[in-house]
């Protein structure tokens, strides 16, 4: 796609510090990371998101990510990661290529777990939620 940075970072138009290779993957740092080490796997075809991904890349990326935790592990000495993706506008992505996050955590970094993102059950019971998961399949 013509003005996305993330396809012009696969096209080598941008740089970046590259960590990992596949046919169908990149990873490398990001520009503005929130630990050393904060990394994103993304895959060469612009994909919007994760629900774009094909289904047949899912072992190859699967692959590329453990690869890349791999080489920031040993290099960063680090055995500890929060790994995800903001999906769409109201998750926080902004860009719309879809890339996954590897942010590796150290000792004392002050950061939380997964569940400090959100907290906003809307007054809901998981009962209720289910009923209406149920309901529509
Ligand atoms: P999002 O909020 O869309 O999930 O995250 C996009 C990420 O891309 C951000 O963490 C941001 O720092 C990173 N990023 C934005 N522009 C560039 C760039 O030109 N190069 C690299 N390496 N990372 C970038
Ligand atoms: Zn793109």
């Amino acid at each position: 796609m013509a003005d996305c940075i993330f396809c012009k970072i696969v096209n080598r138009e941008v740089p970046a510090f590259l960590i990992n290779e596949s046919e169908n993957f990149l990873s490398f740092l990001d520009i503005y990371p929130h630990a050393p080490g904060h990394s994103l796997v993304i895959p060469k075809v612009h994909y919007q998101n994760f629900q774009h991904l094909p289904k047949e890349l899912g072992e190859e990326f699967i692959l590329v990510v453990q690869e890349t935790m791999s080489i920031l592990a040993k290099a960063l000495k680090v055995d500890s990661f929060t790994l995800g993706i903001n999906e769409g506008k109201l998750a926080g992505q902004v860009i719309p290529h879809f890339h996954f996050h590897l942010i590796p955590r150290f000792v004392n970094d002050g950061g939380g777990s997964i569940h400090a993102v959100v907290f906003n059950t809307q007054g809901t019971s998981v009962e209720e939620i289910y009923q209406r998961i149920k309901n529509e399949s």
